[in-house]
Formats: structure tokens, C-alpha cells, sequence
């Protein structure tokens, strides 16, 4: 069974194409600057070298075209018709309330995601486009939509709620919904497997630190409590983006700098963050080599967020009454032993002790905590396009 795996962003659209019969990746590649001048395809057929084409790309529906074109291609493509393609799944940003797991497109559904817009008004229009590029192209072919804030809808109202009038939430769905699901599932999961453990009996905090980062408290299983909120904007510090900050900094910016809404939006999303602190780059590579010349601020950037990592850690500890697991993933998550280690320092005192040399490992799975730690600490490289690609699978049946 191949199933095709999307994730289309405004101007950019990323696929895998998967074998679900051992679950192999048969190609993947990345449409580019959808509509905006440069436009290109990178596509890349497992254990060939990638191809570039650049060629206008004037909207979904004409990079959907290429993709499929790319996966028919004779050298470089996997299908051989477009009829092995057993359905799509597709990567959908926001479903509000209204889905809690992956579920079968139709009608209905893309009326109840068209709904969730003004939740994310970003996201769920590029993701919408995605869907009816490939309804256009690929008519019978079935397709799945797996929700990045699905997983967090387990979360009890207590930890959803923010303080401010309850008719808000009533009225416009003002909570906190959390982001990343799909990767917070699979590396809980995957760290279950790694233990030997049951998910049922385990209490995990989950660390997706990539350019967007959420950390999230996942109890047999379940998440009841995650640090993003109503938008991927909260929690911990970003590439870019604030994080957890006083909200009354918005008015204060607001009238000091003179200052738009729109404009503030920009700020906090897009200047402030890792970029913000070291005023070196979003990028934590910069900022760690930065750090290592002697950088002050850059080094500063790093001690804020390993401190906000740490009181995440210790906080949803206390949220779940205990832990059992912490596991690091994502490009910063995976590859950064010195956020890891920095953000497990001092936490002896609740179990957690890193192994220096396990502890050097980077996009590999494995074990980097002490044997004698009581908490077990884990690398684990997400896969969101797998569980995507799994979902899509289970559904079409
Ligand atoms: P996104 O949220 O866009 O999916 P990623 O999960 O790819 O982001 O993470 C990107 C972040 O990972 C960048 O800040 C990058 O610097 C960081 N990163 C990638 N490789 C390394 C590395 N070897 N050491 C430290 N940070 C890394």
C-alpha cells in the first residue's frame, strides 16, 4: 500500500511518499516559494541524489501537479501510475475542538476545518488549499487529515483554561490547545518501546525544541498539559519567537514604541526569541558557536532558555504527580547536547542525571541518562510524516 504524505505551508509544500508494507520512505522532496518568484522542486528518490528543478510554481494545485509528475518521473520517480496510490495524508495545523484524532476528508470535515480558520489563520488556509489541490488532482483517491493539536485534546480544563472571561472561550474557543501533537505521540511512544514500558504506566515530559519548540506533559499516555496555547506562540523560547511573557508587555510596546497590533505581532513572533536575546541569529548553531567565541549574549540566550526548558520539566512533573521519562527531540531536541545538558543541570534532586558521553549523541535514538538516574532521559528523532502516513493507513482501511 503507498500512501503520500503532505504538508503544505503557504508558500511551500513538503511530501514522502511511503511504502506502508515495512514502512519505507520511497521518495520525499520539498516544493519551494509557491507563487513568489525562484520557485523550485527538490525532489529526492531513496538512495539516488536529490534533483533540483526551478520552474514557476504559480500556486498548490501547480506544485501538487510537479509532485506527482516527480513521483511518476522514470528515473528518478517511485509509482509507476498514479492508480498504486492508495490515499494522502495531509498534515492539518488546527482543528479547535472539533477533532481529537486523525480522521477521513470529506465534505463535512473540510467545512469544520474552513471553520477553524480564524484559529489559525496562517496555517489552516495553506493546509485547506493542500487538500483541494489534491481532491483536483487525484479525485478517487482518499485522503486523511492528522491535526497538530488533535493529541492535546486530552488536556482537562483546568490546564486548557486561561484566566480572563470565561464567555471568551464560550464565545471565540480562547483556550489553550497546543501544537506538535503528532510529535509529542510518536516520541512518547517511541521512548515507551525504548523503556520496555507500557505507556499506560509511564509519565513522560516531551521536549520538541526545533525553530517552533513545545514541551508536554504526557500521562499514560495522554497529554494533560502542553506550553503552547491558543497559538504556537507561547512557552518556552524560540528561533523567533517570545514565548511565556507578561502580556502586559503588549500594551507597554504598544505605546511606547508606537507600535500597531500587527506590528507587535511581527515583534514577538519574528524578532524576539533566540534571535531577539543573542541579537546574533535564530539559529542555534550560530548562537551556540557565537557562545563559544565569547559571545555574551549569545551565551545568555542559551542559560534563558535551558532555564525555561528546566522549569517546564520540573513543572509538569508536578502536574503529573512524578516522572518517569524526559525525552529530547527535534533539530535543537536531537542534536544540542549542550541545551540538554544545560536544561538537565541541577536536577539531580528530582533524579534526573545526564551521562556526559551518552549524552554526545546526535538524530540518534538512545538512552542518556546515568544507570543509577531513577529518571530515564532519551533522545528520539521524531517522525511526524510516519504517524501521519500510519494514521492515513488505519483509516482507509
Ligand atoms: P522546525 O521547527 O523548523 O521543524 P527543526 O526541528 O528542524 O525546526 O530545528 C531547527 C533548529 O535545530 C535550528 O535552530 C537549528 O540550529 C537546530 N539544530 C540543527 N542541528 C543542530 C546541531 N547540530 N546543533 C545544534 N542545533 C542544531
Amino acid at each position: 500500500m503507498k500512501v503520500l504524505v503532505i504538508n503544505c505551508g503557504s508558500s511551500s509544500l513538503k511530501y514522502q511518499l511511503f511504502d506502508m508494507d515495512g514502512e519505507k520512505v520511497l521518495a520525499k522532496g520539498l516544493v519551494e516559494r509557491i507563487g513568489i518568484e525562484g520557485a523550485r522542486i527538490k525532489h529526492t528518490k531513496t538512495g539516488m541524489e536529490s534533483v533540483v528543478v526551478e520552474t514557476p510554481i504559480p500556486d498548490h494545485k501547480a506544485g501538487i501537479k510537479l509532485v506527482l509528475d516527480a513521483l511518476l518521473d522514470k528515473k528518478h520517480g517511485a509509482l509507476s501510475s498514479l492508480d498504486e496510490l492508495s490515499a494522502v495524508g495531509h498534515r492539518v495545523v488546527h482543528a479547535g475542538e472539533k477533532f481529537a484524532a486523525s480522521v477521513r476528508l470529506d465534505g463535512k470535515v473540510m467545512d469544520a476545518l474552513k471553520e477553524c480558520v480564524p484559529l489559525a489563520p496562517l496555517h489552516n488556509p495553506a493546509n485547506i488549499m493542500g487538500i483541494e489541490a489534491v481532491s483536483d488532482a487525484l479525485p478517487r483517491v482518499p485522503q486523511v487529515g492528522v491535526f497538530d493539536t488533535a493529541f492535546h485534546q486530552t488536556m482537562p480544563n483546568t490546564a486548557f483554561l486561561y484566566a480572563v472571561p470565561y464567555g471568551y472561550y464560550e464565545k471565540y474557543g480562547v483556550r489553550r490547545y497546543g501544537f506538535h501533537g503528532t510529535s509529542h505521540y510518536y516520541v512518547a511512544h517511541r521512548a515507551a518501546a525504548i523503556l520496555g514500558q507500557p505507556i499506560e504506566k509511564l509519565k513522560i515530559v516531551t521536549c520538541h525544541l526545533g525553530n517552533g519548540s513545545s514541551i508536554t506533559a504526557v500521562d499514560g499516555g495522554r497529554s494533560v498539559d502542553t506550553s503552547m496555547g491558543f497559538t504556537p506562540l507561547a512557552g518556552v523560547p524560540m528561533g523567533t519567537r517570545c514565548g511565556d511573557i507578561d502580556p502586559a508587555l503588549v500594551a507597554f510596546i504598544a505605546e511606547t514604541e508606537q507600535l500597531s497590533f500587527k506590528d507587535i505581532d511581527f515583534l514577538l513572533n519574528k524578532k524576539s526569541g533566540m534571535l531577539g536575546l543573542s541579537g546574533v541569529s535564530s539559529d542555534l548553531r550560530d548562537i551556540e558557536e557565537a557562545a563559544e567565541r565569547g559571545e555574551s549574549r549569545s551565551k545568555l540566550a542559551l542559560q534563558v532558555l535551558a532555564y525555561g526548558i528546566k522549569k517546564y520539566i520540573g513543572a509538569y512533573a508536578a502536574a503529573m504527580g512524578g516522572i518517569d521519562a524526559v525525552v529530547f527531540t527535534a533539530g535543537v531536541g536531537e542534536n544540542s547536547a549542550t541545551i540538554r545538558a544545560m536544561a538537565c543541570e541541577g536536577l539531580g534532586f528530582m533524579g534526573i542525571e545526564l551521562d556526559d558521553s551518552r549524552n554526545a549523541i546526535r538524530s540518534k535514538e538512545g538512552l542518556i541518562s546515568t544507570d543509577s538516574a531513577k529518571v530515564k532521559v532519551l533522545v528520539v528523532p521524531t517522525d511526524e510524516e510516519l504517524v501521519i502516513a500510519r494514521d492515513t493507513k488505519r483509516l482507509i482501511g
